[in-house]
């Protein structure tokens, strides 16, 4: 048996992309495509925008990599901005969402010792989706992620997503938990909204048992969800958050924001990386950041966000095969009443992408912040007409 010399870790669809600009894409024989996907939540601000192709191109000409044992301004100028930004203390910049997470897990554990802790457990979600490193699988609330990588990393207690509940009944018994990790909204799991208060009654027990709050804005922040961060939609602070995706619109770069006690925690020699916030990636997001409040782009993300998940609901709401339509800000899920796997590939076939997740029910839609209104109608026609036609509710035109 010859094998393929890319390892098999993909389902890949059959479309090569060449180009893109804006909410477009333009495949290798031409064919345009309405990008709803944004490759998982990271081009935000769309294909080849100015602002971040000039910084891009002015900062490879200048310098892209120099080493963290030195001084980087433009590290400091984005760790700056996003602090100020978030209300948070200070940043440690990697290249990924699960670096970012690590990062995370890494200062819980440092934070359980400090306190005399000394198997330190952080309290997970079930459905969640932290990465692919062992830690974060580890993390992750999904069987088939974990499946075949055992023995998995010790130190994460299991509970449903949005069940206070069950949280406080793991505070009553397990004394070795320091942390809780949690998505404001699970993205992966199937754009799954917690009810109004989940993060402020998380934050009150964090704060009686004296336990890092930590969230994962992987996908979440960078606008996306209608704020810069999701957590501003709620009137509380955590102790560490995450993010990475939408942060440089596609250069690879992540971020572990921490405040307070956990933001004392690392000192040199106790985490590191090569690459990460380099002066390339640092650019990137710097343009990205300033992009997204000079053209207000959190409020187009609520504004646009609400149209869409409206008039989805117009469409689609009372169909027998719809369960439920919802989103917050430019994370939406249109859940099926059963799988819709190949939408993905009937979506591409209609020229837009999108994708299917949440145990192949749940319709995912992410699309750029900077959508226009004529292309987000056409994105609600187009994948309502789709979805009423995999139904046998309507005929293909
Ligand atoms: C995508 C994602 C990750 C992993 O990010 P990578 O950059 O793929 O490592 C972690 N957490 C959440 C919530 C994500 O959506």
């Amino acid at each position: 048996m010859s094998l393929q010399p890319l390892m098999n870790t993909y389902n890949r669809l059959s479309v090569a992309f060449d180009h893109g600009e804006g909410a477009w894409i333009y495949d290798t024989d031409g064919n345009k495509y309405l990008d709803a996907l944004c490759g998982i939540a990271v081009t935000g601000l769309g294909h080849a925008h100015p602002a971040v192709t000039k910084a891009i191109s002015d900062q490879a000409g200048r310098l892209i990599h120099c080493s963290n044992l030195y001084t980087v301004p433009l590290q400091e100028q984005l760790a700056e901005k996003l602090t100020t930004l978030s209300g948070m203390d200070n940043v440690f910049f990697g290249n990924s969402g699960a670096e970012a997470n690590e990062a995370a897990i890494k200062l819980a554990r440092r934070y359980g010792h400090s306190k005399g802790v000394d198997c330190p457990t952080i309290i997970v979600m079930e459905n969640s989706f932290h990465g692919r490193t062992l830690a974060t699988l580890s993390a992750t609330g999904n069987r088939a992620t974990q499946a075949g990588f055992e023995p998995l990393v010790a130190g994460f207690v299991r509970v449903p997503y949005d069940d206070v509940e069950a949280v406080r009944q793991v505070a009553e018994k397990n004394t070795n938990v320091v942390a809780i990790l949690v998505e404001p909204v699970q993205g992966e799991g199937g754009v799954h909204i917690p009810a109004e208060g989940y993060l402020k009654q998380l934050r009150e027990i964090c704060d009686q048992q004296e336990w890092l709050l930590m969230l994962d804005e992987v996908q979440t922040g960078n606008g996306r969800t209608g704020r810069y961060f999701a957590f501003q939609h709620s009137d509380i602070m955590p102790d560490v958050v995450t993010t990475a995706k939408g942060l440089a619109n596609g250069v690879p770069i992540g971020a572990c924001l921490a405040r307070g006690e956990a933001a004392k925690l690392f000192t040199p020699g106790t985490h590191g990386t090569t690459f990460g916030g380099n002066p390339l990636a640092c650019a990137a997001a710097l343009a990205v950041v300033d992009t997204i409040s000079a053209e207000n782009l959190c409020q187009r993300a609520e504004e646009l966000g609400n149209y869409l998940v409206e008039q989805f609901r117009v469409q689609l709401g009372d169909a027998p095969y719809i369960r439920e339509v919802r989103g917050k800000g430019l994370m939406i899920g249109i859940e099926l009443t059963e799988a819709g796997t190949e939408l993905a590939v009937l979506a591409k076939v209609k020229g837009v992408l999108l994708n299917v997740t949440g145990g192949g029910r749940v319709v995912r839609l992410l699309p750029p912040l900077i959508m226009s209104q004529s292309e987000a109608d056409l994105l609600i026609n187009t994948v309502s007409q789709l979805i009423r036609v995999y139904a046998g509710d309507e005929r293909d035109s």
